[in-house]
């Protein structure tokens, strides 16, 4: 026999349509992930972006708690001590880490997160929060376009870039740990596919736990 909506195993649940869900984008740098990510969080209210805290310096026009909480290291070893991360991992010779705050309740209540993260990232997240974890892997159309790319960021010295060449070839070895992967060849038709990815994930039926009530009705 059905239960009814009170039944108490519904709660807390049983207000939401859906808890929230955890979208990594991950890419080679260079590869657009950032241009897409900011296309999603202007184009999609429901999704908001979980800043993570590095030890690099701002690059310009960078702000403060909004691309991401710029400390020391002596900042960022006190935060691990404190276990304030969900996951951390060194890129390029500095660290990155994402906050623990308060991710886990807004989830229940529904709030999407995306997370522009490393592979190593990818992984740790994962690894704790299978349910949620959305994972994306974007990738270049030719290593040649992505050199081109690269060069074509003044804020980078040719070491830097090579260093980064490296690193994206390395980075896309892991291309296998992914839920999904985009091309991006053009940046509508990627932002386009990465969004109907989104769409598509919220309509799944484990995440849709605030509808059995409702569907519980429809059976009645
Ligand atoms: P950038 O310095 O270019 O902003 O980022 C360098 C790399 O660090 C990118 O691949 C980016 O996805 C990754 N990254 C940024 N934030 C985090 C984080 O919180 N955790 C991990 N694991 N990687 C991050």
């Amino acid at each position: 026999m059905a239960e009814s909506a009170s039944t108490p195993s519904l709660e807390p649940d049983a207000d939401l349509h859906r808890r929230g869900l955890m979208f990594i984008l991950s890419s080679p740098s260079g590869a657009g992930k950032t241009t897409i990510s900011r296309m999603l969080l202007d184009a999609d209210e429901e999704i908001r972006l979980s800043v993570s805290v590095t030890t690099r310096q701002p690059r310009p026009g960078e702000i403060e708690g909004v691309h991401y909480h710029f400390v020391s290291d002596v900042e960022f070893d006190a935060m691990i001590e404190e276990d304030d991360f969900y996951e951390w991992a060194p890129v390029f010779g500095h660290r990155y880490g994402t906050p623990k705050g308060r991710i886990r309740t807004a989830l229940k209540q529904g709030q999407d997160f995306l997370f522009d993260i490393d592979w190593q990232g990818t992984q740790q997240l994962y690894q704790k929060d299978q349910q949620d974890v959305v994972r994306v892997f974007i990738l270049p159309p030719s290593i040649a376009e992505l050199r081109r790319r690269l060069e074509g960021r003044a804020t980078d010295d040719m070491g830097t870039i090579d260093a980064r060449m490296d690193r994206a070839r390395s980075e896309i070895s892991h291309w296998d740990a992914y839920d999904y992967v985009v091309i991006n060849d053009d940046v509508d038709s990627c932002f386009a596919k990465v969004r109907e990815i989104l769409h598509a994930e919220r309509m799944k039926r484990q995440r849709q736990t605030g509808l059995i009530p409702f569907v519980r009705e429809l059976m009645t």
